[in-house]
């Protein structure tokens, strides 16, 4: 369906857990998160349901987020109930790709078609310093692992973090001339713990564009500008939510693990989907969708949701 200013909203993100197994600085305190209880948080069933519900509307593309979204029980059924609802569905998943060497060959059977996989640096101390807990071997373990499980189309999420990950923008554009992945670089937001953050973190990617120089533009795929160098196996992505605006295009919504809907990341407006079903469901869904504002204002001010990000699932 079209938002009352003609978007055709086509995306749902669905975080299934705020919970996760790292503790990124720019997405979480330190002490993580406090566990909710069971009740609190969308059932398989709940989630199952808001995806069947999203797809009556028009929904298309689902992606499961999180928190990280494959320490959550009933994953695998989840993405079995999303596939079952329709093959027409392009169902994704956002990992921080640690678990993925046990899973990637059970979500693969489930249906779940394209991977998005976070990793901020390839430099093994810097890993600590973002992820404050993680190993980075995990996930590079991970992304083999989904390659070898017969997912294509791995896109690699890096959000630039100034003076921690900036000097490596060349390392992972290396990368894709031996590993067919897309290299995502995306722009930090100043929202929940980043909020109050220097300006020197926040790096913009046009200063990414001086190494590109030598490679051509091959599209623009959704909220990203994709170029490929000479010879190279994979891509590289540019996102840029800040320096280049792109609500007059967003085709999204997003539902909270807590089951929330919000129709814009930055807003803190939402609608609770809780204890509805049927005609019920769809029609919040359809009020939400029709909610959604024109624009968010990240670049005159700071995000005005006041949640952190693993709560939203990016
Ligand atoms: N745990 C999974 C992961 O890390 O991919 C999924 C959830 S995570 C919240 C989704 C995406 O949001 C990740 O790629 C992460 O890097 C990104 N992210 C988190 N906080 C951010 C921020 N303040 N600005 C930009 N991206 C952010
Ligand atoms: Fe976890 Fe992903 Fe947030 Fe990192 S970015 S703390 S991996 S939810």
């Amino acid at each position: 369906m079209k938002d009352s200013f003609g978007r055709k909203i086509e995306y749902l993100r669905l975080s299934v857990t705020d919970l996760c197994n790292y503790r990124c600085i720019y997405c979480m305190d330190e002490e993580g998160v406090e566990k909710k209880r069971h009740s609190d948080i969308l059932s398989i069933e709940e989630l199952t349901e808001i995806a069947e519900a999203a797809y009556s509307l028009g929904i298309r593309k689902i992606r499961l987020t999180g928190g990280e979204p494959l320490v959550r029980k009933g994953l695998i059924t989840l993405c079995r109930n999303i596939r079952g609802i329709s093959d027409d569905i392009e169902l994704g998943i956002t990992t921080n790709g640690s678990l993925l060497p046990n899973m990637a060959i059970d979500l693969k059977n489930a249906g779940v078609d394209r991977l998005n996989i976070s990793l901020d640096t390839l430099n093994p101390k810097n890993f600590r310093i973002i992820t404050r807990t993680g190993d980075q071997h995990q996930v590079i373990d991970g992304i083999n692992a989904a390659i070898d499980a017969g997912f294509d189309n791995i896109k690699i999420n890096t959000v630039l973090l100034g003076g921690i990950n900036d000097s490596e923008v060349f390392d992972f554009i290396r990368l894709t001339e031996k590993i067919p992945v897309q290299v995502r670089f995306i722009e930090l937001m100043p929202l929940g713990v980043v909020k109050n953050w220097d300006k020197n973190r926040f790096i913009t990617v046009d200063l990414i564009e001086k190494y590109l120089r030598s490679a051509a533009v091959l599209k623009v795929d959704g909220v990203a500008k994709v170029y490929r160098l000479p010879n190279h196996r994979g891509t590289i992505g540019l996102i840029a939510p800040i320096s280049n605006r792109f609500c007059a295009s967003c085709n999204k919504i997003r539902i909270t693990a807590d089951g929330n809907l919000k129709s814009c990341l930055h807003s803190n407006s939402e609608i609770s989907l809780r204890g509805l079903h049927g005609e019920d469901l769809i029609n919040t869904i359809r009020q939400g969708i029709l909610k959604k504002p024109l624009r968010h204002r990240l670049n005159e001010d700071c995000s005005a949701t006041s949640r952190n990000m693993n709560e939203i699932g990016g």
